[in-house]
Parts: structure tokens; C-alpha cells; sequence
């Protein structure tokens, strides 16, 4: 039997705060922060420089084969896609097709496959909508974060720092919707789910820490957090 990967997978919708943990834990556990939306993000702004229509999958196939995935692992940093930088890829144009991009079947096939290679090469934090049900069924630490939609809207037009709630709000439901067509959402059988509506990101950080230090202690080993967290 192959070893476990030094992977903690964490799955949940949009504004569940799975980015906001997943980048604080990566930092706790010294490991890479990958965070898989932005290759489907990538992806999306890909096809819209090439006017590459979103359902077509085999042209959007061709054009993941070119995109290039980075992580820097000395320190640990987080992935990055070579030329394509965060105004970009969190742009309104990405954001109202990246759900549709992101269902085929070979697209996710393709980028499963980019995952795997990343997380197994140095450990990562990873986080996405499948990292825990799919690409990495196997890490020893699977978590999954819910949060009430009004609640995920909210903070996602915080983090846009935009006025217009309700637009995101809209916009925001509309990619539920899509996502929850290609990649159910649910957690993985093992996974621990944390309700993030009454907790802030440092006591999500420590819930998370906890859960890493029954299921992996040995994750917790080199870390900045091998003798405790401060909440
Ligand atoms: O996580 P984030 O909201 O940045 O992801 C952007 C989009 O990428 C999601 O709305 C979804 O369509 C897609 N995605 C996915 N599977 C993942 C990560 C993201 O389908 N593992």
C-alpha cells in the first residue's frame, strides 16, 4: 500500500471560508497553500482571451495543457499560474463562466490529475469543491466547511470590497447552482465538517488544528503549531 500523502483536503462552497483556513493552516503546518479554484479560474480567463467558447471541452482541454501550474516550495507558497494574476482571475467575466468551464468531464479529468501531482510531490494544503470526495481520497485529514448562503455572499462581497451585496449575491447563487450540478455539495464520507457561521477564522484555524492533530499528529510535527495553537 502506497503511503497516505502529507495532504489536508478541504472541500465547501464559495464563501464558506475555505480560503481564509486553508491559507492560515498551510502557514501553521509549513506546507503549500494550493488553492484548485484558481486553475479552473485560469482556465476560464484562458478561454476568454482565446474567445474559446466555454463548452467547448476539447478545445478547453488544449488550452489547460498550456496553462502552468506553480507552487515554491522553499518556504512553502502558494500556487500560482504563470502570466495570469488575481484581478484577472477573479474578474466578473471569469466568475459568470468558470462554473461552466469547470463541468466537462475531461477538463476536471485533466486537472484531477495536475492536483494529485502537485499535493504528492511536497504535501500541500488543497483546497476546492472535490480535493476531499475525489482527487485525494486518501490524505488523512479531509475537511469540509459549510456556511448559510446569505452568510457566504456576505463575506464574498467583503473580500471583493464591492457595494453591490445583491448582485454578488446573485452572482453567487448562480455558481451554486452550476457547481452543485458537477460536484454535489456534500461532504466526503470521513470528512469533518465545520459549520463556519459562529466561529472567525482563528477559531476555524483552531477547530482545523485539532482535527489535524487527532487524525495526523504527524503532520503537526515541523510546523510552527507543533506545540499548540493560540487562539
Ligand atoms: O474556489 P473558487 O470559488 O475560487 O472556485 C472557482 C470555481 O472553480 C468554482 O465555482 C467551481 O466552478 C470551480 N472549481 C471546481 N472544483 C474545484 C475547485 C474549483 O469545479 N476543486
Amino acid at each position: 500500500m502506497s503511503p497516505s500523502p502529507r495532504v489536508v483536503a478541504i472541500d465547501g462552497a464559495a464563501g464558506s471560508g475555505k480560503s481564509t483556513l486553508a491559507r492560515s493552516l498551510a502557514a501553521a503546518l509549513g506546507l503549500p497553500y494550493v488553492n484548485t479554484g484558481l486553475m479552473y479560474r485560469a482556465l476560464a480567463a484562458a478561454a476568454l482571451r482565446e474567445a474559446t467558447p466555454p463548452d467547448d471541452d476539447q478545445a478547453l482541454v488544449r488550452l489547460a495543457r498550456g496553462l502552468r501550474f506553480i507552487v515554491r516550495v522553499e518556504p512553502p507558497g502558494e500556487l500560482e499560474v504563470e502570466g495570469y494574476d488575481s484581478s484577472e482571475l477573479t474578474s466578473v467575466e471569469v466568475e459568470s463562466t468558470v462554473s461552466v468551464v469547470a463541468s466537462h468531464d475531461v477538463v476536471r479529468a485533466y486537472m484531477r490529475r495536475e492536483q494529485r501531482e502537485l499535493g504528492n510531490r511536497h504535501g500541500a494544503v488543497m483546497e476546492g469543491r472535490d480535493i476531499a470526495s475525489v482527487v485525494f481520497t486518501d490524505a488523512p485529514v479531509k475537511l469540509y466547511l459549510q456556511a448559510p448562503a446569505d452568510l457566504r455572499a456576505h463575506r464574498r462581497a467583503i473580500e471583493r470590497s464591492s457595494g453591490q451585496g445583491s448582485d454578488v449575491a446573485a452572482a453567487l447563487g448562480r455558481r451554486d447552482e452550476r457547481d452543485a450540478r458537477t460536484t454535489p455539495h456534500e461532504p466526503a464520507p470521513g470528512a469533518v465538517v465545520i459549520d463556519t457561521s459562529e466561529l472567525d477564522p482563528q477559531r476555524t484555524l483552531a477547530v482545523a488544528i485539532e482535527a489535524v492533530r487527532e487524525l495526523a499528529p504527524e503532520m503537526l510535527g515541523s510546523g510552527p503549531t507543533a506545540s499548540g495553537t493560540s487562539t
